[in-house]
Order: structure tokens, then C-alpha cells, then sequence
């Protein structure tokens, strides 16, 4: 597979910026869109659409309105659906939100060009999932675009293993003096209808696999301190989703006129992409969840962990210090519904069972 291209990343913030605003009440918000659609659609096998939704009066929104957002299709082979997105809305607080300049290239045109560039690295082969990239709007007037994709999933039932948004994720520094070249930290949620932990859990592993420097920093809760994002719609409709967000943000350049392209860090954003495009790899190619993942009930210093395979060839066993975030341990197994993992005990350690590529279910 060719490369992330980091020179793709930067013409797409440059485009995006170059518009006066971006904000989802803007008249050239929808000229925006279009030109993403276009994008997308120079793609192999895409299929582009700007979908509608009403924008409801409320926090930032003075009456009703009817927006659009793009959405763009690569078909797979199986019916299950991988998301990736980024906002390409902006905001600048102090201006008129119609007709101010807004150019929103860190927040987020990043995550918009890391959408478009995995699309165009994915696009490349065919893949057993289907994989959604989004441009989402309204996320700025309370994640209104993605509330309404995540209600739309829900409604036609889209079997969705994951999905992954990047929001201000082009910067590797602060104002503060603080830099961290080699880490984007992935938001992510627990909780009893979706698996958006494992999730997060299961990229940080598959990154740190891929053998490269650069790594996921896990948070271990929903979003930044009294902050939302684009994922949440979908954790509270049920799906696994989590946030990118690099290390270091910096406040005065979020919803300002200083967020700029000149302030961002486009090798940075070229190893956040690759992050995206490591994972959504192997999850677009992943059979299905094993189901019934348990740990044997017996005393001693060995782990028995089995499951019942809905169609997976290999599965990949996994396990960790009950202390770490992170797994620490794997083994594959192959046409097997079984594995023993010697000297590592069921009393300190978390166990659990993937598809080969897949997000793992945690064994109980
Ligand atoms: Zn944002």
C-alpha cells in the first residue's frame, strides 16, 4: 500500500481554510461540502452523497435549518461498516457566525484530510467491510451532523464495528512550551451497550504492533474535561467510537482567526492518518466477533480462555495486567475455540478474544 502523503494532508487544510468560514449557518459551508464530495468521488469505487438533516433552533442555531454534510461510501464485501470522520465545519466565536472569517484548519480540517487521505489509500484494494468517511457538519452547534448519521445507523440497523473520528489532531505543540511529537491521544468511553474501550484498546495495540515510533496515548474517559465530539453521538446509539485528539492543544487557536495552517505540524498530521489507516486495515478485514468468550473455571497457574467462532479462521487472545490499559500479551490460534496461556494467571490479568484484526470482546 503507498504511503500517507503529507503533502496531500496540507493541500486539503489549505483548500478547506481558504474558504472565509466554514460554519454550518454559512453560505459557503455547503460550497465546502461539495468540494469534498468531489473529492471523495474521484476516488475508485466511491459513492458520494451530501446528505440533508434539519439543524434544530437551539445553542448556536437562531431557527430551524436544513444543512448538509458529506458522506462518502467505499463498499466491502461483508454487511458490517467501518466509520471514519472528521468535522469540516468551523467556528470563530468572535464573529458573526454567517459571513466571519472562520478558517478552523486545525479544528478541523485535519481531521477532514486525514479522512480524505485514508479514503484514498483504502480505496486502492477491496475490502470485506464497508467503510463510511464522513465530513460532518454542526458539530460546532452541539455534534448535530453526527447525531443525526448515528440516528440513521441505528434506524436501518448498520452492523458498525467501529468508528473513528479525528478532531485537532495537526498540531504537535502549544504556546505553553509543550510538545509531543509521538503520541495522539484516542477518547474512549466504557459502557454496557457498546465496546468503544476495546476498541481503543485494540488500536493502540495494532499501532504499537505496526513496530513505528509513533503511538496511541490512550484516555481512559469519554472527552476532554467538559468537551464533546462527533463520537459520542454514536456511543450513545449504541456503537463503538472513539476520538483522536493530538497531545498539546492550543486554546487561543481553537474557534479564533489564528487557527491557521501555518501553525500546524504536517508530519504530525501524516502519522495521526497512518494511526487511522494501520487500524481501519485490519478492522476492515477482520471476520466476525467470536461470541461465548470465557475464562475455564479451574485452579492454577495457567489461563484456559475459550469461544465459539462465528467464522473466523485465527483469533488472537489477548491479555493484560489488571493495573495496565494496554494489552501486554497475544498469541494467535488457528480453527481453534480454545487456548491455554501458560504461567499467566487468571487472578491478576484481564483476558480477551478478537477475530484476527478485529475488536477483541473481553473474557468473563
Ligand atoms: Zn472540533
Amino acid at each position: 500500500m503507498q504511503d500517507v502523503s503529507a503533502a496531500n494532508l496540507r493541500a486539503t487544510v489549505e483548500k478547506l481554510a481558504s474558504y472565509n468560514t466554514r460554519n454550518t449557518l454559512s453560505a459557503t459551508m455547503p460550497e465546502a461540502a461539495e468540494w469534498l464530495r468531489s473529492e471523495f468521488a474521484k476516488l475508485p469505487r466511491m459513492k458520494t452523497e451530501l446528505m440533508t438533516y434539519v439543524a434544530p433552533k437551539g445553542r448556536r442555531v437562531p431557527e430551524d435549518m436544513e444543512v448538509v454534510q458529506c458522506v462518502a461510501t467505499l463498499p466491502g464485501k461483508s454487511d458490517r461498516i467501518l466509520v471514519m470522520g472528521g468535522h469540516m465545519d468551523s467556528l470563530n466565536l468572535q464573529v458573526d457566525a454567517k459571513t466571519g472569517r472562520a478558517p478552523g484548519a486545525n479544528d478541523d480540517a485535519s481531521g477532514v484530510a486525514a479522512t480524505l487521505e485514508c479514503a484514498r489509500l483504502l480505496s486502492q484494494k477491496e475490502h470485506e467491510q464497508t467503510i463510511v468517511f464522513v465530513g460532518f457538519t454542526g458539530e460546532e452547534q452541539g455534534l448535530l451532523g453526527s447525531r443525526a448519521l448515528a440516528e440513521k445507523a441505528k434506524a436501518e440497523g448498520w452492523k458498525i464495528d467501529g468508528v473513528l473520528s479525528n478532531d485537532t489532531v495537526g498540531s504537535s505543540s502549544n504556546l505553553a512550551g509543550q510538545k509531543d511529537e509521538k503520541h495522539v491521544r484516542v477518547f474512549s468511553e466504557e459502557g454496557e451497550d457498546h465496546n468503544s474501550r476495546e476498541l481503543a484498546r485494540f488500536l493502540e495495540w495494532e499501532v504499537r504492533q505496526g513496530g513505528g515510533d509513533f503511538r496511541l496515548k490512550l484516555v481512559l474517559r469519554r472527552d476532554r474535561f467538559g468537551r464533546g465530539g462527533d463520537h459520542t453521538p454514536f456511543v450513545q446509539n449504541g456503537f463503538n467510537a472513539v476520538r483522536f485528539i493530538e497531545v498539546h492543544e492550543e486554546y487561543t487557536r481553537q474557534h479564533t482567526p489564528d487557527d491557521l495552517p501555518e501553525h500546524m505540524d504536517w508530519n504530525y498530521l501524516a502519522n495521526v492518518a497512518k494511526c487511522n489507516l494501520i487500524g481501519l486495515t485490519s478492522l476492515a478485514n477482520a471476520g466476525p466477533s467470536p461470541s461465548n468468550v470465557r475464562i475455564k473455571m479451574d485452579q492454577g497457574h495457567n489461563t484456559t480462555v475459550t469461544w465459539k467462532s462465528n467464522g473466523a479462521k485465527v483469533h488472537t487472545v489477548y491479555w493484560r495486567d489488571t493495573r495496565s490499559a494496554v494489552w501486554e500479551g497475544h498469541v494467535d490460534v488457528k480453527d481453534a475455540e480454545e487456548a491455554t496461556i501458560p504461567l499467566v494467571n487468571k487472578d491478576d490479568h484481564f483476558f480477551a478474544v478478537g477475530a484476527e484484526g478485529g475488536v477483541p470482546t473481553e473474557a468473563r
